[in-house]
């Protein structure tokens, strides 16, 4: 089993953004909301994180205020039976719905006809819609119904990575946690939790590397912790081994270059740059996004701090072209015969290679040149 399934958080200690953590621990001392929504990016551990507060508000063994040492006293205890079936997925009182797939017309259909009985075993029946922005007007308005009226035994947590396309009605029905992006800190208490059931050694340094590169994405993290500790074959996993592994000092290295490439138009060196990263095997795609970072990081510098610019900065019209002339070569990556054209095309466009020349051809002869062939 992959990293990110085999150490999904089982508890609410378990998660690792602390924002999170806190907001449930308080709100599950409380009466508990019917309704909650948690927004965010993916890969962030909102699914999980719905299931642990399934379970928390089922499990049988559970005493407020009375913890068990060391444990939040809001814990669930991941033995009972209602617990365990939660976990491996096989409660009949939880129900998992995918608003993604045929956006949620006979599930919500059906969540209104049976929503009324009682759940069958456990306290309370459990409705986690996930991707709830993609249900239909039809269906979105089924749902609000019963979030106006919810049965005493019902519980709605709504996930989506989209929330501004969730009516305003809905929203003012649930209780919101955000998920934010995780810091490098909350990424590297999470890589902790795997390396030490994985008796791996990894140095805090490397650790950290990894944190940087995850982009603050705990599924994104999880998955590149796993790549490297197999490529390290059982081998203590340093700092040097990262960078080795992931060329990072010379995708930092070649994005600076790229930059200076875009403000002088030296073709050249531009395509010199692209060989240079496809010689080493580096993922163009990835590279790309580096870019399309550093542009984003100076347009959001020049828009709200307004720094004099210098001879070596791109203006605001630059970043912007350039932004239209990556995404493309992002876009077209998928279909590229050779992975390095597409960002090889921008480097020609934007130094102005293709720009129709005068033609130094008399009209007449350029004709026959072409009749001759
Ligand atoms: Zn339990």
């Amino acid at each position: 089993m992959v990293f990110y399934r085999k150490y999904r958080p089982q508890t609410i200690d378990d998660l690792d953004s602390a924002a999170v953590r806190e907001t449930l621990t308080s709100v599950l001392k409380k009466d508990v909301p019917h309704a909650f929504l948690f927004t965010g990016p993916k890969g962030l551990g909102k699914t999980s994180t719905a299931r642990i507060l399934a379970k928390a508000v089922n499990c049988t063994t559970r005493e407020k205020g009375k913890g068990e040492r060391g444990k939040t006293s809001v814990e669930p205890c991941n033995v009972c039976d209602q617990c365990i079936a939660i976990t491996s997925g096989t409660s009949i009182d939880i129900l998992e719905i995918d608003a993604a797939s045929n956006r949620g017309i006979d599930e919500i259909r059906d969540l209104k006809e049976k929503i009324r009985l009682s759940p069958i075993s456990a306290l309370k029946k459990v409705y986690i819609i996930d991707e709830v922005h993609m249900l239909t007007t039809e269906a979105f308005n089924a749902l609000l119904k019963t979030l106006e009226e919810p049965p005493e035994h019902a519980m709605f947590i709504l996930c989506t990575t989209e929330v501004q396309k969730v009516p305003s009605t809905i929203l003012s029905r649930c209780f919101h946690i955000s998920f934010n992006l995780a810091t490098p800190e909350e990424l590297v208490r999470s890589f902790n939790r795997i390396i030490i059931s994985e008796k791996a050694e990894v140095e805090i340094e490397a650790l950290s590397m990894i944190a940087k590169l995850a982009d603050g994405g705990f599924r994104d993290g999880a998955k590149m912790l796993e790549e490297i500790i197999t490529l390290a074959g059982g081998k203590k996993v340093t700092k040097e081994f990262i960078e080795e592994k992931f060329k990072v000092s010379s995708i930092i290295f070649h994005v600076a270059a790229m930059f200076d490439v875009f403000k002088s138009k030296d073709t050249q060196k531009g395509l010199q740059i692209i060989a240079d990263l496809a010689a080493q095997g580096v993922d163009m795609k990835h590279f790309i996004q580096k870019l399309m970072e550093g542009l984003h990081e100076q347009m959001i510098a020049q828009v709200t701090t307004k720094p004099k610019l210098s001879d070596t900065d791109l203006t605001l019209s630059e970043i912007k072209e350039l932004f239209v002339l990556l995404s493309r070569a992002y876009g077209e990556m998928k279909y590229a015969v050779l992975p390095q054209l597409p960002l090889e095309l921008v480097v020609l466009e934007w130094t102005n290679v293709d720009t129709p020349h005068p033609d130094p051809l008399p009209q007449g002869e350029r004709e026959s040149s072409w009749t001759d062939s």
